[in-house]
């Protein structure tokens, strides 16, 4: 069984539609693929009939935007249910939260003589719901840029002009949504927030005190040095691990479907914990 339990369509900021993102994990040899957009489960219903398709199970997910400590960390969804009032308006909150980010993000960008509004970016998206690759790409494409990391290095990242802040939600209100939509909380990617080994076992012991139950060890961009960091993080605080590509499109970073490195035999996958929630068959 190979479970890929991190990626994106195109109704965050992956390229892909659902039914394209399920037929390509299935040929990438993915059984068992949860869709984890941001702040969204729009692509959900699609991917789950694509995965009736293609012979993939797929798992409604989610990624959720959180501050914590004055840090953007993103919080993984399991098995959630797309009807759920309160992870709904949660995460619609969000959205706006994200309109009014770009609003102030066209504006860093015109005070550096780039001449664009928000309408711009979002011409040819499949969502309003627009995240910083969406600028990212339109920089290439106008070409401000050579490629994403280029774009995100000169105007996008913290301390650049384009960089605002989010205000996402607070992590243990991620977490409440997602346990009472009937999911499991899992930690996105922990090697990207730049937290020092005391800062890391302080946010994991408060993630673990609202209910969050795993980390994600490893990622399409993991090194086996991280993934065997954070398999030992697993074991020394009690967590699942969870294991997902993050894939967002073909080119990007050589990331793939399904691709990344194996989970070490010390932890204990989260698809082993009795709520997880699969939808469809083999
Ligand atoms: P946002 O949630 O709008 O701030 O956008 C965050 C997304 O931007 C992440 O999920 C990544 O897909 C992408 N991202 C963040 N930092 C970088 C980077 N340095 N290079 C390329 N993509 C990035
Ligand atoms: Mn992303
Ligand atoms: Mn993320
Ligand atoms: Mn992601």
């Amino acid at each position: 069984m190979t479970y890929d339990l991190h990626c994106h369509s195109h109704f965050s900021d992956g390229v892909f539609d659902p039914e394209k993102l399920v037929y390509e994990a299935a040929r990438e040899g993915v059984n068992t693929l949860a869709l984890t957009d941001h702040d969204t489960v729009e692509g959900i219903e699609r991917a789950i009939s694509a995965g009736y398709e293609y012979g993939v199970k797929v798992i409604p997910g989610i990624e959720i935007s959180t501050t914590w400590e004055n840090k953007t960390v993103h919080i993984i969804g399991l098995g959630v249910s797309i009807n759920d009032n309160a992870l709904c308006n949660g995460i619609a909150g969000l959205r706006r939260q994200r309109k009014h980010r770009a609003e102030k993000m066209v504006t860093g960008l015109q005070k550096t003589g780039i001449d664009i509004t928000a309408a711009d970016v979002a011409n040819g998206v499949a969502t309003e719901n627009l995240t910083r690759t969406h600028f990212a790409r339109y920089l290439v494409k106008k070409g401000f840029a050579k490629d994403i990391r280029t774009a995100f290095d000169r105007y996008l990242k913290k301390g650049k002009s384009a960089y605002v802040r989010g205000s996402w939600c607070a992590l243990e209100e991620a977490i409440e949504w997602i346990r009472n939509a009937g999911g499991l909380a899992v930690v996105a990617h922990p090697a990207r927030y730049g937290l020092t080994r005391s800062k890391l076992s302080h946010f994991l012991a408060e993630f673990k005190d609202h209910g969050g139950i795993g980390i994600e060890v490893s990622t399409g961009r993991s090194t086996v040095q991280e993934v065997m960091y954070f398999a030992d993080i697993c074991t020394s605080y009690g967590f699942m691990a969870s294991q997902g590509s993050d894939f967002h499109e073909p080119s990007q970073y050589g990331v793939r479907l399904g691709g990344f490195p194996a989970l070490p035999d010390k932890v204990v996958p989260v698809w082993e914990h009795p709520d997880f929630l699969v939808h469809g068959r083999i």
